[in-house]
């Protein structure tokens, strides 16, 4: 069984095997969680990225994670919020699929992720918790034992632990 955790905090600190970021399809950097992992992880991460040739709306990527705790980096890129009728719960659902299967891929014990698309992109909170709560519970884990999700604060962090408390 894995365990699903959740925590207030910034995911640039977190002491796991892989952290997911909420990129853009340049995967060149940006503003929000984005910005804080380039910083964290340093030139190093961007001149990686550079190699990709950008990403498409919710598909992943991996990378090192350089001067971060975590050894890797799975960037996705989650979908713009227009309403909801245009793709983007399936589109969101597939960030964490996607970013789960190349974690088990490379043998990742431990992942945390961000509230993809819930910044700049929109997504309105609730709705994006419960795709995210709910793509975790379907996904048929292996390696991965830990899924962290990271709030920034402490609203985000209610809103998944409502859901998760839900059977
Ligand atoms: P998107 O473009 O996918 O909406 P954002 O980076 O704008 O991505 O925001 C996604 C979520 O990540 C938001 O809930 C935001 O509050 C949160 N966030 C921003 N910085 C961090 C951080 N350093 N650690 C964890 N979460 C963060």
């Amino acid at each position: 069984m894995v365990a699903v955790q959740t925590i207030v905090g910034d995911i640039t600190e977190q002491a796991v095997d892989a952290i997911v970021n909420a990129a853009n399809e340049t995967l060149l950097g940006g503003g929000g969680v984005d910005g804080a992992i380039h910083r964290a992880a340093g030139p190093e991460l961007l001149v990686e990225c550079r190699t990709l040739g950008g990403c498409p709306t919710g598909a992943a990527r991996i990378t090192g994670g350089y001067r971060l705790a975590a050894d890797y980096v799975i960037h996705t890129v989650g979908p713009v919020w227009q309403g909801g009728h245009d793709g983007e719960p399936g589109q969101l659902g597939d960030c964490y699929r996607n970013s789960l299967t190349l974690a088990e891929r490379h043998n990742v014990q431990s992942i945390a992720f961000p509230a993809i698309s819930t910044g700049v992109y929109g997504y309105p909170l609730e709705r994006a918790a419960t795709i995210a709560v709910a793509a975790i519970r379907s996904f048929a884990f292996d390696h991965v034992q830990t899924v962290r999700f990271v709030c920034f604060d402490e609203t985000t962090c209610k809103v998944y632990e409502a859901l998760l408390a839900r059977a």
